[in-house]
């Protein structure tokens, strides 16, 4: 069934990215197996999945180095908000991190990937609707977060993120972050779920992190 909705998303990709003239290799597959067991994980990667996103460093630390001893090109993204306090855990668990934000997290993130020579990519966390309950930095305040990053951190600033508020025509949101990149120089760009990635790919999305669409619906946070 995992497999069956893996093959799926990527033709509905495929057929997307084609609509817009792009090429067949130039999004990546984010399969975001947060809440569900490893033994899923373990059947997406038997279906050729390698590419996977988790929520929360504590989940991914308990889920992904078995999975990783036997299948070494696995690449784990963080898609959830970070705690300084976790840095140093998530720099040795993930490959990629969606949700860096503030200049607090930047700092702590320069420090540990300077200690420990890992250098995840690094993704910015634009909150394109200015959601107060949201994280990310805001759409006006974004351009000088960046500067800061590579500027007063030194760090390599590789993709943007955004998550558009439910209640939204997503599009515009996709807009946007495509502009803050473009004039920031940004090649990457992490937007569209399962409900949304097509009109992503139509946007440049160049990496699209679908859940419920591969794994199932997930359980109600309790
Ligand atoms: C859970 C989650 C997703 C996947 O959502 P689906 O709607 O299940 O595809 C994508 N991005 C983030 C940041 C998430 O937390």
């Amino acid at each position: 069934m995992i497999s069956a909705q893996l093959d799926e998303i990527r033709s509905r990709m495929r057929a997307a990215l084609e609509r817009a003239g792009r090429a067949p290799d130039s999004a990546t597959l984010i399969a975001v197996a947060k809440t569900h067991p490893a033994e899923a994980v373990v059947e997406a990667l038997a279906a050729g999945q390698r590419v996977f996103g988790e929520n929360r460093v504590q989940e991914a630390m308990a889920k992904y180095p078995a999975l990783r001893a036997t299948h070494p090109d696995l690449d784990l993204h963080l898609i959830g908000p970070l705690q300084t306090n976790k840095v140093k855990e998530a720099v040795a668990t993930f490959d990629a991190i969606h949700t860096v934000d503030r200049p607090k997290l930047a700092a702590a993130l320069a420090a540990e990937i300077a200690r420990s020579a890992k250098r995840p990519r690094l993704f910015v966390q634009v909150n394109t609707g200015a959601e107060p309950q949201k994280a990310g930095v805001l759409p006006d305040q974004a351009d000088a977060f960046i500067d800061e990053c590579r500027t007063t951190h030194k760090l390599a600033i590789d993709g943007l993120m955004c998550i558009p508020p439910v209640a939204d025509v997503p599009a515009p949101h996709f807009a946007l972050l495509g502009q803050i990149a473009k004039r920031n120089g940004i090649a990457m760009l992490s937007m569209g779920m399962s409900e949304d990635f097509e009109t992503a790919l139509a946007l440049g999305a160049t990496h699209v992190r679908v859940g419920s669409a591969i794994f199932g619906a997930r359980p109600p946070v309790a």
